[in-house]
């Protein structure tokens, strides 16, 4: 899997914007700018780890920004917007990622395709910056002696374009290329790209994905989330685990003695692997193994309460919050009705929502397939969750 760090470039004072808050802190649709922009990186599949560079006198509007999300720790930005990118990268040199994004957090609308796509060229060895065509005429113009603007000639706009980020690349070729160009301003991260002759191409961008600048921008951005419909998504999830030798099973995070156990990396607690995943699927997060690949001996014998809370970290990044669960539990053995509320109570307590939203079920097969020969224990997972 290839291993991608992203950039999160908040260290800007915001001149333009006016007010006493950084653009990147004012709130939209009841959140953060930038905790929206955190969030959905956080939640993208592919990436692995998230920081931000911030100005040191915003660690507090940081912190309550940041909260709960899974981020590294951040680090403070330097003078320009150029200085605190290389200083994000050079805080990466122990990760070492394959690929790095740099993402302006004021932009707060991007989406899981135009990171995507991006990923998907720089992870080819090149660069790669989401851009749209610019479909209005362009001219050049100079002032005249008495102030007006004369246009000169049109410019032919069919090699023009509107570049955004997130702009992705190597990591060790951005990296070194930063350092290359300390001290001389160049415009974005590409350029600076361009300039050690690494090649840069351009992905498909989305007109959505726009630079919260001016407190216009953010009142036109806060009139598109008042314009936008209650947004609820329903998802599922599914798990097999095998039995193997053993006293107990872990089901919704309980122990439930049983002459068998059951085989896996983690605890194998199948029902809140099918829960992960149904909660992962509501914002379009991979699944379980995307996150917490079986390779990694950091997860072996985990408790898999850790999988369901950072899933539930990553919804709520997102501004998500869970109305329902109902799990099923498919076995001939062990009997779950003993242990069915004390496995509510559990999972209210993991998905922080009321007990009388959260359902566990058992069925059998009726001696058949697998579970029926009592081979093994089958959960799905079934939540809806607001956003
Ligand atoms: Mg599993």
């Amino acid at each position: 899997m290839v291993k991608c760090a992203v950039i999160i470039v908040a260290a800007g004072r915001g001149h333009r914007f006016g007010g006493e808050i950084p653009k990147q802190y004012r709130i939209l649709g009841g959140q953060a700018v930038l905790r929206r922009t955190l969030g959905i990186f956080c939640a993208h599949p592919s990436v692995t780890a998230v920081r931000a560079v911030i100005h040191p006198d915003d660690e507090a509007l940081y912190k309550a920004a940041a909260e709960g999300l899974p981020l590294l720790p951040p680090v403070h930005g330097g003078e320009t917007r150029q200085d605190s990118v290389r200083l994000g990268l050079e805080s990466l040199k122990e990760e070492a990622p394959d690929i790095v994004l740099i993402h302006d957090g004021a932009r707060p609308f991007v989406d899981f395709g135009v990171i995507s796509r991006v990923i998907a060229a720089a992870s080819n060895g090149v660069g790669a910056v989401p851009a749209l065509p610019v479909t209005d005429t362009v001219k050049t113009a100079v002032k005249t002696a008495d102030g007006t603007l004369k246009i000169e000639k049109t410019v032919d706009r069919s090699a023009l374009w509107r570049v955004q980020t997130p702009q992705g690349f190597p990591y060790e070729a951005l990296f070194k290329a930063h350092q290359q160009a300390k001290g001389r301003e160049l415009t974005d991260d590409a350029a600076v790209a361009e300039e050690a002759g690494l090649p840069v191409i351009l992905v498909k961008g989305a007109e959505e994905n726009v630079k919260i600048t001016t407190a216009e921008d953010l009142e036109r951005a806060e009139e598109r989330f008042a314009s936008e419909t209650h947004d609820v998504r329903t998802a599922t999830g599914f798990d097999v685990h095998k039995f193997e030798e053993g006293s107990f099973v872990t089901l919704c995070n309980v122990k439930v003695p049983h002459d068998k156990g059951l085989n896996g990396h983690s605890d194998a607690d199948v029902a809140l692997h099918a829960l992960t995943d149904a909660l992962l699927g509501t914002i379009g997060s991979g699944d379980i193994g995307s996150h917490f690949p079986p390779s990694d001996d950091k997860w072996k014998g985990a408790d898999s309460a850790r999988f369901v809370e950072y899933a539930m970290s990553l919804i709520r990044g997102l501004g998500g919050k869970v109305l329902n669960a109902d799990v099923t539990l498919i076995c001939e053995r062990p009997k779950i009705g003993a242990y069915r509320l004390q496995m509510t109570e559990r999972l209210s307590e993991l998905l922080n929502v009321s007990a009388s939203r959260i359902s566990v079920k058992a069925t059998t097969t009726e001696k058949l397939g697998f579970t029926g020969r009592k081979e093994g224990i089958a959960a799905q997972a079934c939540v809806t969750v607001s956003f």
